[in-house]
């Protein structure tokens, strides 16, 4: 194991690292920590392809592609000159009433065409979360100019993920990310916590029959005329990566169409080619009235995001009176920098063939953990392309958990981060999704370490 860790890597002079991290506890609120959980920070020094070298002087696999975005992997030198290259033309426009830039508007060309092929309509903006609200926004102006005012509200998913602004927060599934911020956007109505949604088979499966029934129950409830939209990931990614069970989104499109309902897909983890498709829905023949894009459009590289819009919402956008125009805007829409650095990302996913490989290599992923389920203690093994995860169990066969005590989600991370493999875990589910340029040998290498972890990990239970 020496090998992942030792390679390439410079410590960091220790007065240098302490005199930081004593600024950053002084100073930096850090998203979702509590200082506790910085006093011994690893700072990342430089990236190259699957592979981050630390202040430690180690070198780490980067096993959730930083958070499920560098699809193309760290250190690459086209996307930094294509940033600098638009900076030095033009670092900064506005792009609102009568102004744009050629990379915006190549780019979101690239994006309709891309997508699926009903979308022709493309809204660029800069995080997950902030696409997330054009997209409740759009929704609600889609039903209005539609002659449907009052259908305003938003369904979402149990342990559905969607961001932490106001409203994507309450559309976030999981309590943990509500909690001290309450109330919540009450026009946005997750779909029942209580039914078959919290049950562990329904958990397993993620998005399950269970769930349909959860979800029109909660549209009958709230009443179908108050409804514009249901928002949803194609695999649920925070949440601790759930494929759907392949007859889940064609019955869900008929539910929507039923009630006349947008159906919003959160592709911001699965789009641009993770699960080995360009964007999932793609696996069952679906297609979303509106797609949230980000993550990987850069490859993380610049915050953005794309709201992307069928042909019918699209027109009902661009086609109203000028006087009633679609008031939305965020000052940095449609960033020359971000949009060239965009454009030059996907045009590596497509010569590199990403997706393709993405497949591939997260078929072998999820085969190497399905061999592992032979040891004991681990269970729920899933996955499609490269987003895989299993769950450490006390007893796979009758599904009985490991008490929350134990830490067993916890103690492997640890243990794998002790062998160069970081990514992230919810309970006792570890979760993997390294960058999309992983080779085979480099998914054995994590395999490996896995291995190695697993065994420490439950040594003696
Ligand atoms: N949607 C999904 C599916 C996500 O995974 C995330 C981020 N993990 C978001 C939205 C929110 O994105 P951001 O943190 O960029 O606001």
């Amino acid at each position: 194991m020496a090998r992942a860790l030792d390679s390439g890597g410079t410590r960091m002079d220790r007065r240098t690292y302490e005199d930081l991290v004593e600024l950053d506890q002084a100073h930096w609120v850090h998203p979702l920590n509590h200082p506790a959980t910085q006093e011994q920070p690893i700072l990342y020094e430089r990236g190259e392809g699957i592979y981050l070298f630390g202040s430690d002087g180690k070198r780490y696999i980067d096993g959730l592609s930083g958070l499920w975005n560098a699809a193309v992997g760290h250190g690459r030198a086209e996307l930094a000159d294509a940033a600098a290259e638009q900076m030095r033309k033009v670092g900064f426009n506005s792009n609102y009433a009568g102004y744009s830039n050629e990379p915006a508007i190549r780019l979101a060309a690239k994006l309709a065409d891309l997508a699926y092929d009903n979308m022709s309509g493309v809204f660029l903006a800069n995080t997950g979360s902030d696409t997330n609200e054009t997209n409740f926004k759009a929704a609600r102006f889609y039903w209005e100019f539609n002659g449907k005012p009052d259908k305003n509200k938003i369904i979402s998913r149990s342990w559905g993920y969607h961001g932490t602004t106001l409203g994507a927060m309450s559309a976030t599934g999981m309590t943990v990310y509500w909690d001290h911020f309450e109330p919540r956007n009450p026009e946005i109505i997750a779909a029942r916590r209580d039914g078959p949604c919290d049950s562990l088979s329904c958990q397993i499966n993620g998005q399950c029959n269970g769930c349909l029934d959860a979800i029109v129950e909660t549209i009958e409830r709230v009443g179908p005329d108050q409804v514009a939209a249901l928002i949803t990931e194609p695999v649920q990614g925070a949440g601790g990566v759930f494929p759907p069970e392949d007859d889940y989104f064609p019955k869900l499109r008929e539910i929507c169409d039923r009630y006349e309902i947008l159906l919003i897909v959160d592709e911001v983890i699965t789009g641009f080619g993770r699960t080995g498709k360009w964007f999932a829905l793609d696996h069952w023949g679906v297609q979303p009235d509106m797609m949230s894009v980000s993550k990987a459009i850069t490859s993380g590289y610049v915050p953005f995001g794309a709201a992307i819009w069928s042909k019918q919402v699209h027109e009902t956008i661009a086609q109203t009176d000028p006087n009633r125009k679609f008031m939305h805007a965020y000052t940095t829409s449609g960033h020359p920098v971000g949009s060239a650095v965009a454009l030059r990302n996907l045009q590596i996913i497509e010569d590199e063939k990403l997706v393709e490989n993405a497949a591939e290599r997260g078929a072998q992923l999820l085969g190497g953990l399905q061999a592992l389920a032979e040891t004991p203690h681990v269970g729920h093994v899933r996955g499609l392309g490269l987003m895989c995860a299993f769950e450490l169990l006390q007893d796979p066969e009758s599904e009985t958990r490991f008490d929350a005590a134990l830490m067993m989600g916890p103690k492997m991370v640890e243990a794998m981060k002790a062998r160069g493999l970081v990514t992230r875990f919810r309970n006792d589910h570890i979760v993997f999704a390294p960058p999309l340029v992983i080779s085979e040998a480099q998914v054995d290498e994590m395999l490996e370490i896995i291995h190695e972890s697993l065994k420490e990990v439950t040594a003696g239970l």
